[in-house]
């Protein structure tokens, strides 16, 4: 499992200065579960996620994968960044196979990914153009089978579904799904959507506004439940209302 205990994140400021940008943050995500971290804009979201992937190591307090320091050496973490991350100059194929490549220097190409690319209708002459020639969707499934493909440890994924219209958005919630479900990798994303924290998350964990505090924490009994009932209504009214205000006070 993931676990984040009394995390506080700083940067330094050009002028001398330090900026908190996470205070005692503390939570778990187990082995296989599902995180949706919501807050508003500036309360250290994407601080988390760089510190989860490991990238960002001015931290102190203790964030771990079973048991070990997180380490982008030691575990192997799937990263969807906000726009699908997509190298341009590279082929739809040749960004698929990029984390791989990077990961496993040796073998040109990850196992089973025909299946995978069929599985989520990535095929020619589709594979062979370049990113910018995609649509919104086509791109996020390239970025999913991307991550997918790398079997990772730790899934982490920065507002993943929000550029996209609606329809496709629920489209590729449901290809999320389908993976996730087969591969039941820990996943922790990060959203000031409420809609995607509530259909994503199993736990919900909301941040206070800068610097970001656990606000509360909550198990989502909502999770991936679509339609809309009087309760859906309710919870998703009552984390707007949280994060109108800042992040501050309201609790569910
Ligand atoms: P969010 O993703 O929730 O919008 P961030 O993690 O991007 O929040 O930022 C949290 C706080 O840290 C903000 O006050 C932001 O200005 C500050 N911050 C983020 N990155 C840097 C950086 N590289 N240098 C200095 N301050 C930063």
């Amino acid at each position: 499992m993931i676990r984040v205990s009394g995390l506080t994140a700083f940067y330094d400021t050009a002028n001398g200065g330090r900026i908190t940008a996470l205070s005692d943050v503390s939570l778990d995500v187990p082995r296989g579960g599902t995180c949706a971290v919501i807050g508003p804009s500036g309360c250290g979201k994407s601080t988390l996620l760089r510190i989860l992937a490991g990238v960002e190591r001015r931290f102190e307090g203790e964030v771990s994968f079973a048991g070990a320091p997180i380490d982008p050496k030691r575990h192997t973490i799937g990263l969807i960044p906000q726009n699908y991350g997509l190298l341009p100059w590279k082929t739809v194929r040749e960004n698929i196979r990029l984390s791989w490549r990077v990961k496993h220097s040796d073998v040109p190409a990850p196992p089973k990914e025909s299946e995978m690319l069929a599985r989520l209708g990535l095929e020619e002459p589709l594979l062979s153009r370049f990113p910018r020639e995609l649509s919104g969707g086509q791109q996020q499934r390239a970025s999913l089978a991307r991550a997918f493909l790398l079997q990772p440890d730790v899934l982490l994924m920065d507002e993943p579904f929000s550029a996209l219209d609606a329809i496709t958005r629920e489209e590729m919630q449901e290809v999320f799904f389908d993976l996730w479900r087969t591969q039941k990798v820990t996943t922790v994303l990060v959203t000031h959507y409420v809609e995607e924290a509530l259909y994503l998350g199993q736990t919900i964990v909301a941040l206070s506004s800068a610097p970001g505090r656990v606000a509360f924490m909550t198990d989502n009994p909502l999770f991936a439940r679509r339609e809309s009932s009087e309760e859906i209504v309710a919870q998703k009214t009552r984390l707007r209302s949280f994060l109108r205000g800042k992040g501050e006070g309201a609790a569910i």
